[in-house]
């Protein structure tokens, strides 16, 4: 046997129950994006290395030591997308799509970021994301929270916990800057590594320090919320109104700053405590500045991203995963020649009854076999074809679930005796 190749590390197959707890959150989010009137959009896997580097900054954990960037053929710098904004921004400027009209879009699909794998961090994960461009005022912020907080209600996670923070404008935030710097300095004997390398490329990273060494130190920092400009105080204020007409509970978390340099004004994060030590499931906020960066005439927006894997990871916990339908009818095909017929029939079936689950046995089998796995499956009848009822053009419908006569069914009355058993219409 040749040796086996296996993936990649941190770069996950995903499969059963899992698989299936995916595509539910996946599928909920869509449905929920499109109660609000959100449009779907598909971008590529692949950009151009500048785009990362000029819309999430230089100087973040992403873009210094996380991206897979390569050279293609053509020796261009291309880089895998480690999150979706940049890259959904890129294409709204490309497509002329912000251009005096406002924009809500939604997207899901792989990113990839080369972090050290664990429980909730993986090298290929997958988001879904929300962008809305062209609108400014807090009402479209508090709508994404309460669309998220309306997917979180369908989900049945009940325990999340919203963390919300402003970052203000650039300018207030350089003001801060200098002020949270001066402060900081007075401690670098007891800042760790990653701390005093951000001192002076991005100290407000430094605020959102896991190490628990360094609390008290920040804690003790000057809030930059208590130094934001007035407009981006009031904006933060109409959100809170918002949210309290809303019944959203929220925690103001003055040290929520975010790992991405593009954010201003509203930030946000859902967080959960049940996962470990990786427990924000959503974040997101408003980036105004970006779509003129990458190119674009000055246009607001603000979005979030959820980690699917880390929904999942919740689901499967809370077990919260619905079952997958089980097949309402197994087709059991014994004897020479009979899955042709066999086969037609299953999809006159489909086609008269399209709610109908029905499961073909391909593949043979004894007829014992095959009623095994009828069993199995969990459906509620075994539909049988034998070279005899061929030959009457007929079927056997057996209840596979109650003490039942078995009957000897017409196959054009077929369709209409299993919607009579099933009440489908
Ligand atoms: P974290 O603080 O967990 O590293 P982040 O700030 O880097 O998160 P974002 O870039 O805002 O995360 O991505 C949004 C969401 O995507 C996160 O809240 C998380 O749920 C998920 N996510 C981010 N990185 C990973 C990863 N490496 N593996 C799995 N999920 C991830
Ligand atoms: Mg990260």
């Amino acid at each position: 046997m040749a040796e086996q190749i296996s993936a990649i590390r941190g770069m996950n197959d995903i499969f059963g129950t899992d698989a299936q707890a995916f595509d539910y959150v996946i599928n909920t989010a869509q449905s929920t994006l499109a109660q609000y009137g959100y449009q779907s959009i598909r971008l590529p896997l692949v950009e151009k290395t500048e785009l990362f580097a000029r819309s999430i900054g230089e100087v973040t954990d992403i873009v210094e030591k996380e991206m897979y960037t390569f050279n293609d053929r053509n020796n261009e710098s291309l880089t895998l997308r480690p999150e979706g904004t940049a890259g959904c921004v890129r294409a709204v400027v490309q497509n002329g799509l912000a251009h005096n009209q406002v924009q809500k879009l939604f997207y899901s699909g792989p990113m990839f970021r080369y972090e050290r794998p664990q429980k909730g961090r993986y090298r290929q994960f997958h988001q879904f994301g929300v962008e809305v461009f062209g609108l400014s005022s807090a009402d479209i912020d508090a709508e994404l929270i309460v669309l998220s907080a309306r997917l979180w209600e369908k989900l049945g996670l009940d325990t999340l916990e919203l963390q919300i923070n402003s970052l203000g404008s650039q300018a207030a935030r350089q003001v801060y800057r200098e002020l949270l710097v001066n402060y900081l300095s007075q401690f670098i004997a007891q800042l760790d590594e990653d701390s005093l390398r951000r001192l002076h490329t991005n100290p407000l990273r430094i605020l959102d320090s896991k190490n628990p060494d360094l609390r008290a130190i920040i804690d003790g920092a000057p809030k930059l919320l208590e130094h934001l400009d007035d407009e981006s105080s009031t904006h933060f204020e109409q959100l809170k109104t918002h949210l309290d007409d809303l019944g959203i509970e929220y925690v103001v978390n003055p040290n929520l700053v975010r790992g991405l340099d593009y954010y201003n004004r509203t930030v946000f994060e859902w967080v959960t405590t049940e996962l470990g030590a990786q427990g924000t499931v959503c974040a997101g906020g408003r980036y105004d500045g970006l779509v003129e960066q990458i190119g674009g005439k000055p246009t607001p927006a603000v979005g979030f991203a959820m980690g699917i894997e880390r929904l999942t990871a919740l689901l499967m916990d809370k077990q919260l995963v619905p079952a997958q339908a089980t097949p309402d009818v197994y087709m059991v095909l014994v004897g020479q020649d009979v899955e042709r017929p066999g086969l037609v029939m299953a999809e006159m079936l489909r086609d008269a009854l399209p709610t109908l689950n029905v499961q073909m046995n391909c593949g043979g089998g004894s007829f014992k076999s095959q009623f095994k796995k009828a069993d199995k499956s969990g459906a509620m009848f075994a539909v049988v074809l034998g070279e005899q009822e061929v030959a009457k053009q007929r079927a056997i419908v057996k209840s596979l679930r109650i003490e039942a006569e078995q009957q000897s069914v017409g196959w054009s009355e077929l369709a209409g005796y299993l919607n009579t058993q099933f009440n489908l219409s």
